[in-house]
């Protein structure tokens, strides 16, 4: 394809991409393809020749596109600046000289959300913010980086432990990455039980912490990470970050402190919000912070956050600088490479994303949003607590409602008949998943339903929609489960 031959095609892409957007409300939540529909529709091989464009072009309309799901309601946590121009430019940043602006560029947007989320040097509600930051691809490869960069941490000050004694510690709460961290990193993983506090809206506090620490310590173990999390997957429970770190400060300060808010974190951004999304503990105490703009940012996958309070224990514990990659600046340390700070070489120029994000919406833009998501949420939230057949299995969280069907009319049902009864009606949601997706989730033994808004054309009428399709269906199976 020659210059005016991508030219063309790029109209002809734009106009595709608008005309998608623009037809979502049409198009069903989930995609009805069957599994290995494209299998049967794409040759077993690579063409020999090469093909036009074009007919490319269009079986990406015809074969990509129907196999392509929604988030609900109505698309995307992702908004039309993120998707500009972030592919456009051949820019492998893996060190400064490979891309000064993409090393650049990302220092300067980082900066940026740290002070929007006011965890930055420049806000005085601490002494000891988090300031040194990089773009990562996902929150699992940030716990990643934080775990290897902790354990060298570990180790340097304690050698000759043995590997094996060495602990990752999460919460029964934690999103599975800590488990598959363990099992890439080859350590052993404690998963502290929080079941009951989920309950509560709230999840890990310093008693248990320091329970759990003496315990392993007096078996011969090595805890030496704890990662935390602000707005768990399931529930959107908040570990209480200030009463870990203060528990970590005074008597384990061998324990980094990782805080995953890769939903949640968003909501550092208004003021009201902050409270509530522990921004006090994370200046005063996180080792590191990780925030998904591609979660609920208004920016696509994918563009993961990282802070960290000393990028100088990163470096520490990745940097490998073989002769072809030396170069003038990095030996002067007048600039910082990026390879040093995480696993792979190359890397994407995701901070293009945020910075077109911050600049279309401003911090009063992105800040109407994330309030427009939980008002919407709570909208919703406000339907469940109205009703006599649905009960919140945690308290609401932002934009995080988490219910499932438990009649009023019912009150002897035990938890094994009302998880029957819920796992009913999710597999009768499932009929409606044109419409709508509701995922489940399991919390201290009850089987439920999560609605999260998070989407930027989500409107009042999705809610209302979303709320009449999960009503219906309830009352249908309930009526079936009495007979
Ligand atoms: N942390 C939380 C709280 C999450 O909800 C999720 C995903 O749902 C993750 C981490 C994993 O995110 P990623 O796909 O960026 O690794």
């Amino acid at each position: 394809m020659d210059i005016e031959q991508f030219r063309k095609a790029g109209y002809q892409a734009i106009d595709r991409i608008c005309d998608y957007y623009y037809s979502l409300r049409e198009k069903p939540v989930v995609s009805q393809v069957e599994p290995g529909y494209l299998r049967k529709a794409l040759p077993d091989a690579a063409p020999v020749k090469g093909e036009e464009w074009q007919g490319i072009a269009d079986d990406y309309q015809k074969l990509i596109i129907p196999g392509a799901n929604l988030p609900f309601p109505v698309s995307m946590r992702s908004s039309s600046p993120s998707l500009m121009m972030s592919s456009s430019t051949c820019n492998p940043g893996f060190n400064w000289f490979a891309s000064p602006a993409c090393t650049e560029l990302e220092s300067v947007v980082m900066d940026w959300a740290a002070k929007m989320q006011a965890c930055s040097q420049n806000q005085p509600l601490s002494s000891r913010q988090l300031i040194q930051y990089y773009v990562q691809t996902t929150a699992s490869d940030s716990a990643l980086t934080a775990i290897v960069a902790a354990r060298a941490r570990y180790t340097t000050a304690n050698p000759g432990v043995p590997l094996e004694s060495l602990i990752i510690y999460v919460t029964s709460q934690t999103h599975s990455f800590g488990k598959k961290a363990a099992l890439i990193l080859g350590l052993r993983v404690r998963a502290i039980d929080v079941d009951e506090d989920v309950r509560a809206g709230w999840g890990l506090d310093g008693a248990k912490l320091r329970q759990s620490v003496e315990e392993d310590r007096e078996a011969g173990l090595h805890p030496f990470i704890l990662v935390a999390t602000v707005g768990t997957t399931s529930t959107g429970a908040i570990d209480r970050i200030a009463d870990l770190g203060a528990t970590i400060k005074e008597n384990f300060q061998f324990l980094w402190l990782h805080v995953d808010a890769a939903w949640a974190g968003v909501t550092l951004s208004c003021p009201e919000h902050r409270e509530k999304a522990q921004l006090a503990g994370i200046n005063e105490y996180a080792d590191s912070l990780c925030v998904n703009f591609h979660k609920w940012g208004l920016t696509n996958f994918d563009c993961s956050a990282l802070w960290v309070r000393d990028r100088g224990l990163l470096v520490n514990a990745l940097d490998v600088t073989p002769e072809y990659l030396r170069t003038k600046h990095g030996d002067a340390g007048t600039v910082i490479d990026y390879r040093n700070w995480h696993l792979s070489l190359g890397r994407r120029f995701r901070s293009l994303k945020i910075w077109f994000v911050l600049r279309s919406f401003g911090i009063e833009g992105f800040q109407s949003y994330i309030r427009r998501c939980i008002a919407l949420s709570d909208v919703f939230a406000k339907y469940i607590q109205e009703s006599d057949i649905f009960d919140f299995v945690a308290p609401p969280s932002f934009a995080l409602t988490v219910f499932r069907i438990a009649p009023v009319s019912e009150p002897n049902a035990d938890l094994a008949q009302l998880n029957d009864l819920n796992h009913a009606f999710h597999e009768a949601l499932q009929s409606h998943h044109a419409e709508l997706v509701l995922t489940q989730t399991e919390v201290g033994g009850v089987f439920c339903m999560r609605l999260a808004v998070g989407a930027a054309r989500t409107e009042e009428r999705d809610i209302v929609q979303a709320w009449t399709i999960i009503k219906e269906v309830a009352e249908d199976v309930l009526r079936r489960w009495k007979d």
